[in-house]
């Protein structure tokens, strides 16, 4: 579960501070953080954290966890580094939060580092992994390594902290092999979470220079998708909770091109549900009924319907039947189908 124990049977609620590109040694090609917002002070912190209680009355009997996003976290100077712990430490001692989490490059993990966060009472690292092929990481000007990833990615695990990850696919240079490869070693690293985005071409990027010179093509929203999809089902059978896919949507943020969708995903879960429910429909034929758990049904029918309009099968719904599963039922026959069950046809 997403920050550790959870309170009154619900998941933790995180409450996010942007440290936008600060401990950053270099800018990657896809980023520009800066067009999201400045970086919280340290000072400004327990008043944001107060705003967010305030407006999100559930949090109060929720499991509460501070988390620093936007920037790499563990490369933020001593000084300021020690500014941000110590008042997640006091928050922590004035019972306003249970415990904080952050994310970081692979370059900017050390036994040091983790001991420190520990110390302070973070329980949770997440690490831009990004992609597992050195010539898209290149490409990419991440400035570091497959290697990295795995060696940062161990050292969280052997620290005891949750390991998180976010991938991107369709990054300069990948193709569905070179992703296909990076997903067989995020699941070797066994993540507690990961998050999913897409690579989207944002204005003022040195990847948009690229797009508008034609020397990078962004994937088609279908293929960032398929490739989402692939990723989401190999990371869950592993018992990984995928926290998020697509980047949310925000005034601030200027897209240029890419796979943009304000429901990224829901899209990708519906590409699941349609893909089982055209085996369903070749199986048995159209007109076929198709049963889910009614919190799947969304899913099943589809981005404005366009799922069943498509197949033109009948669909119910019925509370014991598993999250991610599909009975399908026809005159005299009847088949079950689950999400695992199309890993292999998604790429
Ligand atoms: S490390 Fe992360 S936050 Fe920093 S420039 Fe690269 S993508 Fe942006």
């Amino acid at each position: 579960m997403q920050g550790g124990t959870a309170i009154a049977g619900l998941p933790p609620v995180v409450i996010p501070v942007f440290v936008s590109n600060l401990g950053c040694a270099h800018r990657c090609v896809f980023c520009d953080q800066g067009q999201f917002s400045a970086p919280v002070r340290p000072g400004e912190i327990p008043h944001l954290v107060e705003e967010f209680l305030s407006g999100c009355a559930s949090a109060h009997s929720r499991r509460r966890v501070l988390g620093f996003f936007g920037g790499s976290f563990t490369g933020i100077e001593g000084r300021q580094l020690q500014a941000y712990l110590d008042v997640a430490r006091d928050l922590m001692a004035r019972g306003r939060i249970h415990a904080a989490k952050a994310s970081t490059r692979p370059d900017m993990v050390s036994e040091d580092i983790l001991n420190l966060l520990g110390r302070a009472g973070f329980e949770e690292l997440e690490i831009g992994v990004q992609s597992m092929d050195d010539a898209v990481l290149q490409a990419s000007m991440r400035g570091h390594t497959a290697e990295d990833a795995l060696r940062a990615c161990a050292l969280v695990r052997a620290s005891g902290m949750r390991l998180g990850i976010q991938l991107m696919p369709g990054l300069p240079g990948e193709d569905g092999e070179s992703f296909r490869r990076t997903v067989a070693a995020a699941v070797r690293m066994k993540p507690d979470t990961a998050r999913i985005y897409p690579t989207v071409v944002l204005k003022g990027t040195l990847l948009e220079q690229r797009y508008l010179q034609g020397g990078y093509e962004p994937l088609s929203l279908d293929e960032a998708l398929r490739r989402t999809l692939f990723a989401v089902l190999s990371l869950e059978a592993q018992g990984c909770t995928i926290l998020r896919m697509g980047l949310p949507q925000s005034p601030s943020l200027k897209v240029a091109a890419g796979p943009f969708h304000e429901c990224f995903g829901f899209l990708v879960r519906a590409h699941g549900y349609a893909m089982m429910a055209e085996k369903a429909v070749q199986r048995l034929g159209k007109g076929c009924e198709l049963s889910v758990n009614p919190r799947d049904i969304p899913e099943l029918v589809g981005y404005r319907s366009r799922t069943r309009d498509r197949l033109g099968f009948l669909y119910s719904f019925h509370e014991t039947i598993p999250r991610g599963t599909i009975r399908a039922r026809a005159a005299s026959e009847s088949t079950c189908i689950q999400l695992q069950d199309i890993l292999e046809y998604i790429l």
